[in-house]
């Protein structure tokens, strides 16, 4: 089969043929229909030799819906032909965490060599894949599966973070969405569809600002060095209660500590690497910084639900399989509205 491999340190990934693979004991075999192009994979591609957590070559892809091709010995309670998203964040499902369904924060993962698929294990950006649980499969009970793959990662995400701090976005409260992008235009209508709070969306690209506002963001405004006042102006100078910073670089996360009022949760998403310093009079007074991973399986069942209800439409564009090197490309070039979705089969 054809899969999408990162296989040279620094290189851009390959289309290349590999074995089919065959379902073990327990396993699942999907025929992929739908696999998201994330930013993280970008990240993953830029580390250097010494600082790569996974062998190579890598199947990439770590959002992924199909339908099950094949079943392991022992499977049950999934047939052939079932259309399904595949949960990420696989852990040993036996652990505390695991056991609140927060395989996401997997006490043993990292003991058991326990990697989520296109982050370790082959991921979704082939033919086919197996997924090593049928506990981390989730039923697409009609979705569209193009619209539903993002929903895996860039809506999980984001509902994760927005879920923790809904307690703190009560009717007169503004959240502040930074980065507009795969991720952050998805949370942009979590906000809309789980909270009454205003929301205000930054980016540094115009189609994006455009973006946020199309999918329900009130206002969008251009972050650069002015972005932090005019966040506070609009929120009467008081600030925000929740920002979400999808980017995670020195300079969101010095606009995330500007425009976050007192109590604010600020949640650092984006993996860009910058550190926001908490401590007494640093920081308005009892501000909460969270750097949160993925989401739960709970979670993302939510998330679908929510999908299936039409609070939440993803913007998507598709490229084939031979095409994504191109949809990456595009992605680091920040030339990608919403989400890259490659179509493995066609
Ligand atoms: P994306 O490229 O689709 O979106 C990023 C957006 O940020 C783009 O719209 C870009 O224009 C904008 N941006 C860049 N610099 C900016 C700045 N200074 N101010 C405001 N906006 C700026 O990426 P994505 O796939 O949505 O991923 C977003 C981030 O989240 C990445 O860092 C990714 O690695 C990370 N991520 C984290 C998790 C997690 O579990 N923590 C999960 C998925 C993705
Ligand atoms: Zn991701
Ligand atoms: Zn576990």
């Amino acid at each position: 089969m054809k899969a999408l491999q990162y296989r040279t340190i620094g290189a851009a990934p390959e289309v290349v043929t590999v074995p089919d693979p065959e379902p073990g004991p327990g396993q699942v075999l999907l025929k992929v229909t739908a696999a998201g192009v994330c930013h993280s994979d970008v990240a993953v591609m830029s580390r250097p030799t010494d600082d790569l957590p996974y062998p190579l070559p890598l199947t990439l892809g770590h959002e992924g819906v199909g339908t099950v091709a094949a079943l392991g010995a022992g499977v049950t309670g999934l047939s052939e032909g079932d259309a399904v998203a595949v949960y990420g964040p696989w852990g040993c499902g036996t652990c505390a965490k695991c056991a609140e369904g927060k395989e996401n924060y997997c006490l043993r993962a990292t003991d058991l060599g326990i990697m989520p698929p296109g982050l370790g294990s082959p991921g979704s950006m082939a033919e086919y894949m197996i997924v090593d649980d049928p506990r981390h499969l989730v039923p697409l009970d009609g979705l569209d599966p193009v619209a539903a793959v993002p929903l895996t990662d860039a809506g999980l995400t984001p509902y994760h973070a927005i879920k923790r701090s809904l307690p703190k976005l009560a009717a007169g409260s503004t959240a502040v969405v930074i980065g507009a992008g795969g991720l952050g235009h998805v949370a942009v209508q979590l906000l809309r569809a789980m909270t009454p709070a205003r929301v205000i969306a930054l980016d540094v690209a115009e189609d994006k600002l455009e973006l946020a506002r199309a999918v329900g963001a009130h206002e969008a405004v251009l972050s650069d060095a002015a972005a932090a006042g005019t966040v506070r102006q609009l929120t009467g100078g008081n600030g925000a209660q929740a920002v979400f910073d999808f980017v995670g670089a020195e300079p969101t996360v010095r606009t995330a500590a500007a425009v976050a009022g007192v109590e604010a949760d600020i949640a650092i998403v984006g993996i860009g690497g910058a550190a926001l310093p908490v401590g007494f009079g640093l920081l308005p007074f009892e501000v909460s910084v969270t750097a949160p991973y993925w989401g739960t399986r709970a979670e993302l069942i939510e998330v679908l639900a929510l999908a299936r209800s039409g609070a939440v439409s993803v913007h998507t564009e598709t490229f084939s399989l031979d095409d994504a090197p191109v949809a990456y490309e595009r992605l680091h070039a920040g030339t990608v509205n919403g989400r890259a979705v490659i179509l493995p089969n066609g």
